[in-house]
């Protein structure tokens, strides 16, 4: 009989794990500010060359400027599909390739109404920015990345589709929306060497959401931080994450999971 434990197979084994992402370039949208701020600050720190795209000019400028030059910033309403075009072929002509597209940009509803007092207009602007915004980067990434065979596109969805009701509608829907995009683009661009996933947090106090109603929502749940969503993002992002794909990654402290009676 063989004498075989858990622990005698692993003490033979070193497993290295590496997140580093020396040799790519990330363009992260929504970088100024919030998750994409952080995980720009986590993507360098990572060996990444790295593209802050937003329209908040101030902001993603400072950023890029006390980064280096190693970084930049692009001025890009994710929602034009002639600035996302403009995006890709600046982040090409100055750091020459384009590994990983980290389509985060979005805007967030602080209040939950009735289907009866939502306009169409709220949907259509929601749409507009996560829904659209994400789909046009991640097609013109794609251009990009296919003829090269590989590639790594990245969306961030929300909890608010794990668990039904926290988020207004039109919120919901643009990020359902997401989690949708980022299957169907599974299944073709894998076929391409490309992986697509998305991210689902939850809690994370940021520009978009910190009003006195959710700050004291959010420290009754956990009190994450954007860099826990960016840890996310970076498995993702490096070879570590190499073998998923199509997947919804959720982090939100186990918020979704847990009953909500408890809460
Ligand atoms: P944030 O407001 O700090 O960051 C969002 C960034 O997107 C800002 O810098 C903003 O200028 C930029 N942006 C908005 N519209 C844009 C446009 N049209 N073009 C380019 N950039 C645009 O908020 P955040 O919490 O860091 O949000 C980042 C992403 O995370 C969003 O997609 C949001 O829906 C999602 N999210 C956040 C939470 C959370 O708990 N904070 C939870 C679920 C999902």
């Amino acid at each position: 009989m063989v004498n075989f434990t858990i622990s005698s197979y692993f003490e033979n084994k070193i497993i290295q794990i590496n997140f580093r992402l020396e040799g790519k370039v990330a363009i992260v949208t929504g970088g100024a500010s919030g998750i994409g701020a952080s995980t720009v600050h986590l993507f360098y720190e990572h060996g990444a060359k790295v593209v802050i795209a937003d329209i908040q000019d101030n902001l993603g400028q400072s950023i890029a400027t006390t980064l280096g030059k190693n970084a930049c910033y692009i001025h890009c309403n994710v929602s034009n599909e002639e600035q996302i075009i403009n995006l890709i072929d600046t982040t090409i002509s100055k750091f020459g390739q384009l590994d990983i597209m980290y389509n985060n940009a979005g805007i967030m509803d602080t209040t939950f109404e009735s289907i009866l007092n939502t306009p169409k207009g709220d949907l259509e602007r929601m749409l507009g920015v996560n829904l659209v915004g994400g789909f046009l980067g991640a097609k013109h990434a794609a251009k990009v990345m296919v003829p090269n065979k590989k590639g790594c596109i990245l969306f961030t969805a929300s909890s608010c589709t794990k668990i039904a009701g926290i988020a207004s509608h039109s919120y919901a829907v643009s990020k359902y929306g997401i989690v949708g995009l980022t299957k169907n683009l599974a299944a073709e661009l894998g076929l391409h060497g490309i992986r697509v996933n998305c991210i689902s947090p939850f809690g994370v106090l940021t520009g978009s959401n910190i009003d006195e109603k959710k700050k004291e929502m959010f420290e009754s749940v956990m009190g994450a931080v954007a860099e826990d969503i960016a840890k996310a993002a970076l498995y993702l992002a490096s070879d570590e994450g190499s073998y998923v794909s199509g997947m919804n990654l959720v982090v939100d402290g186990g918020y979704c999971v847990v009953n909500p009676t408890l809460l």
